[in-house]
């Protein structure tokens, strides 16, 4: 018998997995939450939990949506400076190498006063904008991020990571030079030691820094980088998996990692990647993509902000601004689609950051097993089929969909 073959939208929920909260009467935000159609859906479908990278690692967005689109997160994770550079929006290519910044304060002996000028609040953009140059053949792209920090990205041939920061790491001692760690960072430690002399320049002259100097504030005359990493190739999902992918994300980091896989944007425009984003654009959106390509994955960032914000009540409350969505825009697409729930990994409020638990999920699709769950939660699920790695999920995925090989005869 041929199988039809289904498309799949695997909706993220980013941060989702939670503990008992006092303010929920001791439930956690899933628990509480009324979510009439999650619940329908996690019902008549399979549930369990998943451990995002494996039992007692914490995952990052980044590595978590590494290991959930099929990629070795061991492999493919190459630092923070790479990552937060995805994160800053600026669009990077396979190849780059990223540092982590920070504006700083230093006097006119180059004696570091303040690795953070005073965090400061305002006018990074601006500053940030005047250091985008070219330097030899390499172009250096330098993007603010929240107040002192920033990405500086460098992308050019010959280039390498084996460099030493120049970020002293305390105060009241002098910036050091870059040095190459290898023969292989020679070129990058002299350009990366030009950009620190001309950054000094065009940041003095600067009148974000005129106006600072003018009202006695720390000024920003000084760039401190460090962590640097190359920017990973990922194998393109299209060719690893065999189908064609796609992705809807406000959060640059994910959509990031997705556009590194070569997968297709359909994010719709006006979605902010927090709670009081429009979930219902970013369905239809998804839905609609999903005649185009066969695999969307969604995400949806409010849940982890509510939980980094320690309130369990908003993350409740925005799981049920999720559940209205999923019931206006899906609930008439279920028979035709697959439709995976989970997170990227928990965020528990009471913790205020990412934890370790695995996080609940959902798979419906005509014709699934039956859990018969009726409250999906962290704890229900537990009666439910599946316990899974977060590079399980492809497979299961791809094998929910009709789409998946016979392994053996
Ligand atoms: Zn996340
Ligand atoms: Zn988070």
């Amino acid at each position: 018998m041929i199988l039809q073959m289904m498309k799949v939208l695997l909706i993220i929920a980013d941060g989702l997995g939670d503990r008992p909260s006092p303010v929920l009467g001791g439930k956690t935000p899933l628990e509480a939450a009324i979510k009439p159609n999650i619940d329908y859906l996690a019902k008549n479908g399979i549930t369990g939990l998943i451990d995002p990278i494996a039992p007692g690692i914490i995952p990052g967005s980044d590595t978590s949506h590494l290991t959930y689109l099929g990629y070795d997160a061991y492999k493919y994770y190459t630092g923070r400076g790479p990552f937060e550079a995805l994160g800053s929006g600026l669009k990077l290519e396979p190849g780059d190498i990223a540092f982590r910044a920070n504006f700083a304060t230093v006097d006119g002996n180059n004696i570091v006063r303040d690795r953070r000028a005073g965090r400061i609040r305002s006018g990074t953009d601006l500053l940030a904008k005047s250091l985008n140059m070219k330097i030899e053949d390499t172009d250096i792209f330098f993007k603010e991020g929240i107040e002192h920090r920033a990405a500086l990205v460098l992308r050019g041939e010959g280039l390498s990571p084996e460099v030493s920061d120049n970020d002293p790491h305390e105060e009241n001692v002098a910036v050091p030079k870059v040095v190459p760690l290898s023969k292989k960072g020679e070129k990058t430690a002299r350009i990366l030691n030009e950009f620190y002399d001309r950054s000094r320049k065009i940041l003095n002259e600067h009148e974000v820094n005129r106006e600072k100097r003018e009202k006695s504030m720390p000024e920003a005359n000084a760039i401190l980088f460090r962590g640097g990493g190359v920017v990973p190739e990922l194998p393109n999902f299209e060719i690893k998996h065999g189908i064609k992918g796609g992705y809807i994300a406000a959060v640059s980091l994910v959509a990031g990692i997705c556009r590194l896989a070569g997968m297709k944007n359909f994010t719709p425009s006006g979605v902010t990647g927090s709670t009081d984003t429009n979930v219902v654009a970013k369905l239809k959106a998804a839905v609609e993509g999903l005649k185009e390509v066969d695999f969307i994955l969604v995400n949806i960032k409010g849940t982890d902000i509510a939980g980094h914000d320690g309130n369990g009540m908003k993350k409740k409350e925005f799981i049920e601004k999720i559940d209205r969505a999923i019931g206006e825009v899906l609930m008439n697409e279920k028979d035709s689609l697959v439709i995976a729930f989970t997170g990227d990994h928990s965020t528990p409020a009471s913790l205020k950051e990412h934890s370790s638990d695995p996080v609940p999920i959902f798979i419906h699709y005509k014709g699934s097993r039956r859990d018969g769950i009726e409250n999906f939660n962290e704890m229900s699920v537990r009666g439910g089929t599946l316990r899974l790695r977060g590079n399980d999920l492809m497979n299961l995925l791809l094998s929910s969909a009709n789409m998946a090989e016979k392994f053996g005869a």
